[in-house]
């Protein structure tokens, strides 16, 4: 139970498209390596973290009834996470309002969880550093330290080892859900099995992407657009290609598919020519939902507060 004056924090925080996705053999871990450049877009989901009598999770908004209200969401993953590190005995209360696709390749879960960690740390008036609140995040996902810092950055290690990337200008670009959902798991799995008997090399982004990002070159970009789970998540939902295939004869740049799918992103030139593209996948029927949506935009953030102490 939360009290209606109970000190709070609102943290908004977007979703991600990997511009490049380059995957390795898997790790004795049982993880893939990855070397991977991360773009974060302006579709937000929103967490409250109040402090409660006791710890609960509730979700609204599109698929909500995706998400689990358990244990076992991200966003309460990362909060019990934290309490536990730091010795904190003090319920918080969750509410996520969602906008970000559910199993949708954007990382929908991990934004929750960065956003959770930011919330607690504020109300639990812990005050870590950023390299503090990145190890826990590392901890709870792979995406998660991503969605703290935003912006577009390269990813190493399995993801979660991230470094900001320079780039200049906004990117337009159109987004086709599919309400499938493709768990990330499975996508690995085809990916492997397509991959059977053949030599996998050490996974490596190219120095033409980070040009065009540097140079805001939007040609450039769609160019340098590429994504190994692309294949793997294509064979698993065909009428994947189907929409891509659309997109580009509307006039999209480029397409990729969104990390492990089943979104479709598809790159504009600029923010007419996206909704035009939009408006045309819409008429045709192509993906559940389409969406215009830019990057790069900051990672996790407090957007509202109420009754924290400040120091
Ligand atoms: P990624 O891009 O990181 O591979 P994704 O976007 O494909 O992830 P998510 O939306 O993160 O997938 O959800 C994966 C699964 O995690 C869902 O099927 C859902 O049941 C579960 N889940 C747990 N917590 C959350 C949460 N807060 N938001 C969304 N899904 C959650």
């Amino acid at each position: 139970m939360t009290r209606r004056d109970a000190p709070a924090a609102v943290v908004r925080v977007p979703a991600k498209v990997n511009l490049e996705l380059r995957v390795g053999a898997p790790r004795e871990d049982g993880f893939h390596g990855l070397a991977t450049v991360y773009h974060a877009v302006d579709i937000f989901d929103e967490v409250t973290v109040e402090l409660a009598d006791d710890w609960g999770v509730e979700v609204h908004g599109d698929h909500a009834d995706k998400v689990p209200v358990d244990e076992t969401n991200s966003a309460m993953r990362a909060a019990r996470l934290l309490a536990q590190r730091h010795q904190i005995d003090q319920p918080v209360h969750l509410t996520i309002e969602k906008s970000i696709p559910v199993a949708g390749g954007m990382a929908g879960g991990s934004a929750d969880a960065a956003a959770a960690l930011l919330g607690c740390d504020a109300v639990w008036g812990l005050d870590l550093s950023r390299p503090d609140l990145e190890t826990v995040a590392a901890k709870v996902g792979s995406d998660v330290p991503f969605l703290l810092t935003g912006g577009t950055a390269l990813g190493s290690g399995r993801g979660e080892h991230v470094v900001p990337v320079l780039t200049q200008g906004t990117f337009d670009w159109v987004f086709a859900l599919h309400h499938e959902g493709l768990s990330t798991a499975t996508v690995y799995a085809r990916v492997d099995q397509l991959r059977e008997g053949l030599n996998v090399p050490e996974p490596s982004t190219s120095e033409a992407l980070m040009t065009a990002l540097r140079a805001g070159d939007v040609d450039g970009l769609a160019a340098a657009l590429s994504n190994d789970m692309e294949e793997a998540a294509c064979s698993l939902v065909s009428r994947l290609r189907t929409t891509m295939m659309a997109g580009l004869e509307h006039g999209a740049l480029a397409t990729i598919v969104s990390g492990s799918g089943p979104t479709v992103a598809f790159l504009a030139r600029d923010r007419t020519a996206a909704i035009d593209l939009m408006v045309a996948l819409s008429a045709d029927g192509l993906g559940d939902e389409v969406v215009h949506a830019r990057g790069p935009v900051v990672g996790a953030q407090i957007i509202r507060e109420q009754g924290l102490r400040t120091s």
